[in-house]
């Protein structure tokens, strides 16, 4: 633990990985495990994680990145976090993130940018670009993130690590900062996929303060690795590897087909019709869910409230108006919009329609298929700067993610090589609903 803050001491002014650090409670944790002992059968114990800053921590600042959170001490743990804490893990510190992990680029974050590791003018991706960034740095060799709409994967797959966004229902919610609760969830980011394997299995199960947490049994994901993949069935729609996408990534994805069928998986070309509609459907669903989800933040319960304010709306406009950043501002607007009574069945309700269609889409699939194979992004990691005025462009960065969390699949980004230009390359794998199993063992033979 002391070796990993000396380490972060040293890399973390270029990197920004860390809004909040948790030394001095995470040494003395750490001294009182040497002193105590620890069971080798105890994998996780002692072991420091970094933890994304919309996940509440005890006692431990907690962000969202965002201003109107920025001085935040919650009085409770998320489930994920009393579960890590039941193992014995140590938590390094806080990662940074888009505000209220609305983003693709780690950009929108109060406390300033994270820069990607393998070039420092790169994004690192988002939302959970610091805990990517913080693990492929080597400061912690693991992270928890959260991924709405690929927030694990594409920062994953920026930083040339393994990222895996559960069954949506198989992690705990309870204590996750809300943004668009139909889609969140917890997973994790790390450079070896065992250590996923492990930390998952930790965090999994269910949780009675989770009304949609799943029943499901958790298998132990550790079980899946080091199996043989033969006559596993592989998918790879069209749609995912169109014109759109950069040809680094088109032949770094073709290599990863040549690998997965010298293993033995047979792999087919399949069509996923709806994926053009996926970008549309989801900022309009995760916009409608985000608006009112951030009404809580009203400047009297929580976190910031505006100086000198004389009525009780100047309160509530005012600690808005200062606390939140534009993008965050962007998404109220167009959440309350498609929610209001005269757009909502043009807008929410269509989006909603359009969800099903895709989910039904990858239903058909998986009664053929195991999983389903691509790219995570378009493009390996773009310019700091290069889209953040633009969201739109930023927007349809996510097309390749955004499908999973409608659907509710789990999906992971798994390292796939690199670009001409030396930036790391993620392949995509999707499985049905509660088959992780099937990810871990495919990405364990690829790797
Ligand atoms: N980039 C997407 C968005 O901005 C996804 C973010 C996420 O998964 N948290 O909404």
């Amino acid at each position: 633990v002391e070796a990993t803050f000396d380490y972060i001491e040293q890399t973390d002014e270029k990197i920004n990985a860390f809004i909040t650090l948790n030394k001095t409670d995470a040494l003395e944790k750490a001294d009182a495990l040497d002193a105590a002992g620890i069971d080798p059968d105890e994998l996780l114990a002692g072991i420091p994680l970094g933890i994304k800053d919309n996940i509440v921590t005890k006692g431990l600042k907690t962000t969202a990145a965002s201003h109107i959170l920025d001085n935040f001490e919650p009085v409770y743990n998320a489930t994920v976090m009393d579960k890590l804490d039941g193992q014995k893990t140590i938590t390094v510190g806080k990662t940074n993130l888009d505000e209220f992990a609305m983003g693709s680029s780690t950009e929108t974050s109060y406390f300033g940018e994270t820069h990607n590791p393998w070039n420092l003018t790169k994004v690192p991706g988002g939302s959970s670009g610091g805990s990517a960034a913080a693990v492929a740095a080597g400061e912690v060799i693991a992270a928890l993130g959260t991924d709405t709409g690929g927030s694990i994967r594409q920062p994953a797959a920026f930083n040339g690590i393994f990222g895996i966004k559960p069954t949506y229902g198989r992690v705990s919610r309870w204590g996750l900062m809300a943004f668009g609760s139909s889609l969140d969830q917890i997973g994790v980011l790390s450079r070896s996929i065992k250590d996923s394997a492990i930390i998952l299995n930790a965090i999994s199960g269910h949780d009675d303060h989770d009304g949609t947490s799943a029943t499901e049994a958790v298998p132990d994901f550790t079980k899946a690795l080091g199996q043989d993949i033969k006559g596993l069935k592989i998918a790879v729609p069209k749609e995912y590897m169109d014109k759109g996408i950069d040809a680094d990534v088109v032949k770094a994805i073709q290599a990863a087909i040549k690998t997965f069928e010298s293993l033995g998986a047979t792999v087919e070309e399949v069509s996923l019709p709806y994926t053009k509609y996926a970008v549309p459907a989801y900022y309009i669903i995760a916009s409608s869910e985000a608006s009112s989800n951030l009404q809580r933040y009203d400047g009297i319960r929580y976190g910031f409230r505006a100086k000198d304010v004389k009525t009780l709306e100047d309160v509530y406009v005012r600690s808005r108006s200062e606390g939140f950043g534009d993008e965050v501002k962007r998404r109220i607007m167009l959440g309350s919009f498609s929610l209001s009574a005269g757009y909502y069945d043009a807008y929410f309700k269509k989006a909603a329609q359009v969800r099903t269609l895709i989910k039904n889409d990858f239903d058909q699939l998986f009664e053929k298929y195991d999983l389903i194979l691509g790219p995570t992004t378009p493009t390996p990691a773009f310019g700091l700067g290069e889209k953040v005025t633009d969201p739109v462009t930023m927007y349809l960065n996510d097309i390749l993610t955004i499908p999973a969390n409608l659907a509710g699949i789990p999906a992971a980004s798994i390292p796939a090589g690199f670009s001409e230009t030396g930036l790391p390359i993620g392949v995509q794998l999707m499985a049905k609903k509660m088959d992780e199993m099937t990810i871990f063992k495919a990405a364990d033979a690829f790797e």
